[in-house]
């Protein structure tokens, strides 16, 4: 009965978003995996545990509704448990680029393959089950702090969700809160800041477990002091997956395994921190202006 009383809230909640416009269904949908327009293939098989090489060949992207090309041809290779970091102007096409892994959308042409295999093989379900993502913007829908977190995966016990909160930061302010992990929040309930949502959100990752990640911005909408125990988290986090970084702060991912650049012209400069400062070129500009800036 309580799952039904969720499931019930949940709709209420939907109603409510539908009247506030677009960008929260769309944002529903997602984070639901109930998307509309994108289904399983004919016979589409599970996905066991991928090792989490990626690869992108010659993919081509334009947005549906707009017919705005975002990606010609590209080509971009990601091996199992490596850093990449992707750095470019607003824009450029960053966080779509993320958002094709986990099917949000279909490309136009070409493929993307995970571990060799177009991920259009795969059920849509255990295809986004393998991949964690945490957003600049955290979504929780109204419920309690552990339905929040047991999110990330349904079949965890209580016990497991406190032990992903713990690794993620979180534990120490959830116990804070009235009710601790059953203290309720979401449209009516206790206001959090953003860096508690985001922790909250990596937890969620952390109970998943998946063997590819990505970090959209994850960290940019936070003061300095949630900013570093987020960042450490996250670093923490990434340990032994896939993980790609998008970041609005160069300082973070200098350590990365590699870096790219992608404008809208693509994919221009690729390297590590020290071979993209020597070519001296936009990731070099990009850079010493941040610098200059501190
Ligand atoms: P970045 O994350 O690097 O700032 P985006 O991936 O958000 O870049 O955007 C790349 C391009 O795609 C931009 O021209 C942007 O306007 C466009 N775009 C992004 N999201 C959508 C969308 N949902 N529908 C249509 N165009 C979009
Ligand atoms: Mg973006």
């Amino acid at each position: 009965v309580s799952t039904l009383i969720a499931t019930i809230r949940r709709i209420i909640e939907f109603a409510e978003q539908f009247q506030r416009g677009l960008t929260g269904i769309e944002r529903f949908l997602q984070i639901m995996d109930a998307d509309v327009e994108i289904f399983d293939e004919p016979g589409a098989k599970e996905m066991g545990v991928p090792k989490g090489d990626i690869s992108f060949e010659d993919v081509s992207f334009e947005y549906p509704d707009d017919h705005n090309t975002v990606f010609r041809h590209l080509n971009l290779t990601v091996h199992a448990g490596e850093k990449l970091a992707i750095v470019g102007p607003s824009g450029g096409g960053k966080t779509t680029l993320c958002n094709l892994l986990p099917r949000f959308y279909d490309i136009t042409d070409g493929v993307i393959r995970i571990d060799g295999e177009d991920i259009k093989a795969f059920t849509l379900k255990s295809l986004r089950k393998n991949i964690g993502i945490v957003q600049q913007d955290v979504y929780l829908f109204s419920g309690t702090v552990m339905e929040n977190i047991l999110y990330g995966n349904p079949d965890a016990s209580r016990e497991d969700a406190v032990e992903a909160a713990e690794k993620a930061g979180a534990d120490a302010f959830i116990r804070e809160l009235k009710d601790g992990y059953d203290t309720y929040v979401g449209e009516r309930g206790v206001k959090l800041s953003g860096g508690q949502k985001q922790r909250i959100s990596i937890a969620r990752v952390f109970l998943k477990n998946p063997p590819i990640m990505i970090l959209d911005e994850a960290t940019s909408a936070l003061d300095n002091e949630s900013e570093f125990a987020v960042a450490q988290s996250l670093h923490h986090l990434s340990e032994g997956r896939t993980t790609i970084t998008i970041a609005h702060r160069l300082s973070s991912i200098k350590n990365s395994d590699r870096i790219l650049v992608l404008t809208d012209q693509g994919i221009t400069e690729e390297g590590n921190h020290e071979s993209l400062m020597a070519q001296r070129g936009t990731y070099y500009q990009f850079y010493t202006m941040a610098e200059r800036l501190k």
